[in-house]
C-alpha cells in the first residue's frame, strides 16, 4: 500500500508535541517551568483537519498547563500529557474513538514514538527526526519539528481524501479569526 493509499483512511491525526509540535527548545524559568513555542502554521492545519472532519490527539511525555490550554483552544479532543508508555495511550484512544489502528496517522520525532509510529496505519517522521522514526514512518516531512512539519502532514492527508480545496476555501475565515491560532 502507497502512502496516499494509507492516508485515505485517517479519520484521527495525533501527534507528539516537544520536537513535532515544537523544534525541542525549552526555556527553563529560575522557578523550574518550561517554556515553548508553537506553530500558528501547525495550528491552523489542526483547524484545517478538523474543518474536514477529521479528529485530532496528543500524547505527550511532559506536562504544562499552557499545552492545555492551546489544546482546548484548538479544539484538540484527546490530549495525554505526562505519558511514559504512549502505546497504551493508543489503545485507549482506539477504544474511545472506536477507532481502527490503519485510521489513525501520527506524527512524531524522537524513540519513545516508535511503538505508535510502528502500530498506525499513517505514520510520519519530522525532518530532523531520529533516523529510527524516519526508517518505521511512511511520510518523511520535509518540514523539521515546530516549523510547519505537522501542517505539512494534516495538508498530505486531507490531499490525499480529496478534502483540500474544500477546506482551504475556508482557510481566509480561519485567518480573519487568527486569534483562534
Ligand atoms: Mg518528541
Amino acid at each position: 500500500m502507497n502512502e496516499k493509499d494509507r492516508a485515505r483512511k485517517i479519520k484521527m491525526i495525533i501527534m507528539d508535541v516537544d520536537g513535532t509540535l515544537t523544534d525541542g527548545s525549552l526555556l527553563i524559568l529560575p522557578d523550574g517551568e518550561e517554556l515553548k513555542s508553537y506553530n500558528v502554521k501547525d495550528g491552523a492545519g489542526i483547524l484545517l483537519a478538523h474543518l474536514a472532519g477529521l479528529s485530532t490527539g496528543i500524547i505527550t511525555g511532559k506536562t504544562s498547563k499552557a499545552l492545555e490550554k492551546r489544546a482546548e483552544k484548538l479544539k484538540i479532543s484527546d490530549l495525554y500529557q505526562g505519558i511514559l508508555n504512549k502505546i497504551e495511550v493508543l489503545s485507549e484512544i482506539l477504544d474511545k474513538n472506536e477507532l481502527k489502528p490503519e485510521q489513525i496517522a501520527y506524527i512524531g520525532d524522537d524513540l519513545g514514538d516508535l511503538e505508535v509510529i510502528k502500530t498506525v496505519g499513517f505514520a510520519g517522521a519530522v525532518a530532523d527526526a531520529h533516523p529510527e522514526i524516519k526508517k518505521h514512518s511512511h511520510f518523511i516531512c520535509s518540514k523539521t519539528g515546530g516549523k510547519g512539519a505537522v501542517r505539512e502532514f494534516i495538508e498530505f492527508i486531507l490531499e490525499a481524501q480529496d478534502k483540500w480545496q474544500t477546506v482551504k476555501s475556508g482557510f481566509k475565515d480561519l485567518i480573519d479569526r487568527r486569534e483562534r491560532l
